[in-house]
């Protein structure tokens, strides 16, 4: 059985005090939850965040990091200062970072096997746009990404590695995939690693739907065979939305 996982992407919205105050709500409702729950956050939150979070089942991500180890690239933060400030889990790949901050495939494969390397538990970002799924290449494009982000990963770290399947045309626009559609994107790209690591890697991998996923549609989402958790924008911003998310 896969732990099903919901990741709030607050991407660039928060605050510390308003972000404290989250975690305190949102770890108080939670109980002994058989989810498990994480925060992607920006930077400056993740130290105050962990500190918060500590004692609770609330875990923190970043949303992105460098692959080098550390070196004359300004603006940039290494996976071992992410784990230094209480960092979980890393989001790599982002659709968000595709587009406007040039990650590639390339990059994507080199963050990934770096996190790793520091212990940090990424999670990994594919999913067609619009025009690519009009086109009928989804599942090329997703092939495409999935095969780069694990070249030369072993299958032990394959199978600690979160894949989030996000069509770009479903984010942030209210536009979900239906759960019919992330089923199948998710299938195959299941299928996709169990074609390179084997049934037992691909059974035991996690992979997310993204894209508008909201209080009411995430029980159907979830109750998808392959689909595993979600990671979610715009409706994990708010405690009482996110704690139905979680509550799914
Ligand atoms: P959304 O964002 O839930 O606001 O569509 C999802 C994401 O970008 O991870």
């Amino acid at each position: 059985m896969r732990k099903p996982i919901i990741a709030g992407n607050w991407k660039m919205h928060m605050t510390i005090e308003s972000g404290k105050a989250f975690v305190k709500e949102v770890a108080a409702s939670l109980g002994d939850t058989e989810v498990e729950v994480v925060l992607c956050v920006p930077f400056t939150l993740i130290q105050p965040l962990s500190t918060a979070a500590e004692g609770t089942p609330v875990k923190i991500a970043a949303q992105n990091m460098h692959y080098e180890d550390f070196g004359a690239f300004t603006g940039e933060v290494s996976a071992d200062m992410l784990k230094e400030v209480g960092a979980t889990y890393v989001v790599i790949g982002h659709s968000e970072r595709r587009q406007y901050f040039n990650e590639t495939d390339e990059t994507v494969n080199l963050k990934l096997k770096k996190a790793h390397a520091s212990g940090l538990k990424p999670i990994v970002c594919c999913g067609e746009t619009l025009e690519e799924r009009e086109a009928g290449t989804t599942e090329s494009v997703v092939k495409r990404q999935v095969e780069a982000a694990f070249e030369g990963i072993s299958p032990e770290l394959a199978a600690e590695t979160v894949v989030a399947y996000e069509p770009v045309w479903a984010i942030g626009t209210g536009r979900t995939a239906t759960a019919a559609q992330a089923q199948e994107v998710i299938a195959y790209i299941r299928s996709l690693v169990e074609a390179k690591y084997g049934d037992e890697v691909s059974e035991e991998m996690r992979i997310q739907y993204g894209g508008s996923v909201k209080p009411d549609n995430v029980e159907e989402i979830m109750n998808e065979v392959d689909i595993d958790g979600a990671l979610v924008g715009g409706a994990s911003l708010k405690p009482d939305s996110f704690l139905s998310l979680v509550n799914f």
